[in-house]
């Protein structure tokens, strides 16, 4: 996989937001992350080596677009149509935007969107049940060729089985959060998304436990080098049979 980061800086819009890492790790440079700029990976799809090869190959891919920022932030949006054609130029590379600003969607695409590009899948951010309630019926009405939820970081069970049964969404994401004041994420919720994935036959991965994972009665600290594989071990992958 590889990391675009066309632009830098954020501001928090919802719950999932407080403990954001982007600014956990800005702070780290006294550096201010609500102000949100141009990267030097603005061009980075259309990179060359010396060879006059592409530097991002089709093995590098999906290509993470935007993950120290969101892609549909209103100060992005005079360079958005830049991004846009570096997508469209490079077909050969899927494209994976995550968001909590799915609301400005229709804002922010281009005019051949038409049904979507198929090199772009776009990722709903659901951390608890009224971001769920309030995005996914949007979500879902959007001319969109690739779809998945991510639940993280995960604040509570969320339950999505209408949206689910539609069949419009190709996977969904489970994570806890990371940092020192990470709040809890619980294993039970995790699993009770993984069971509705089961019934309506839509892939799953548990992607990280967080750092305050509790399991049953006991609450775990768990490093950060040592949340994905805790997450691994779990072994809750589904990957949906054809439809
Ligand atoms: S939308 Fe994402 S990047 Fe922006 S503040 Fe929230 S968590 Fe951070």
């Amino acid at each position: 996989m590889a990391i675009w980061n066309p632009w830098h800086g954020c501001r928090k819009i919802s719950p999932g937001c407080l403990n954001c890492y982007v600014y956990r790790r800005d702070a780290e440079f006294g550096k201010d992350s609500s102000i949100v700029s141009k990267t030097a990976a603005f061009d980075l799809p259309l990179r060359r080596n010396r060879q006059k090869e592409y530097k991002l190959k089709p093995d590098n891919e999906p290509v993470y677009t935007c993950m120290t920022s969101d892609f549909f932030i209103e100060e992005a949006d005079v360079w958005r149509p830049d991004i846009w054609n570096m997508i469209k130029m490079r077909p050969d590379l899927d494209f994976v935007i995550i968001t909590k600003r799915i609301h400005r969607f229709l804002d922010c695409i281009p005019n051949d969107w038409g049904e979507g590009y198929d090199n772009v899948t776009i990722i709903c951010t659901c951390e608890d049940q009224a971001r769920a309630d309030s995005r996914l019926p949007i979500f879902l009405s959007l001319p969109i060729q690739h779809r998945q939820v991510i639940h993280e970081p995960m604040l509570e069970p969320v339950d999505i089985r209408n949206y689910l049964k539609t069949g419009q969404i190709e996977q969904v994401t489970c994570g806890g959060e990371s940092g020192e004041n990470a709040r809890i994420c619980d294993f039970a919720w995790v699993l009770d998304s993984w069971r509705q994935c089961v019934e309506a036959n839509v892939s799953f991965h548990f992607k990280q436990t967080g750092a305050n994972f509790r399991k049953g009665n006991r609450i775990y600290r768990i490093d950060r080098k040592d949340q994905m594989v805790q997450a691994s071990k779990a072994g809750i992958e589904y990957i949906a049979s054809r439809k």
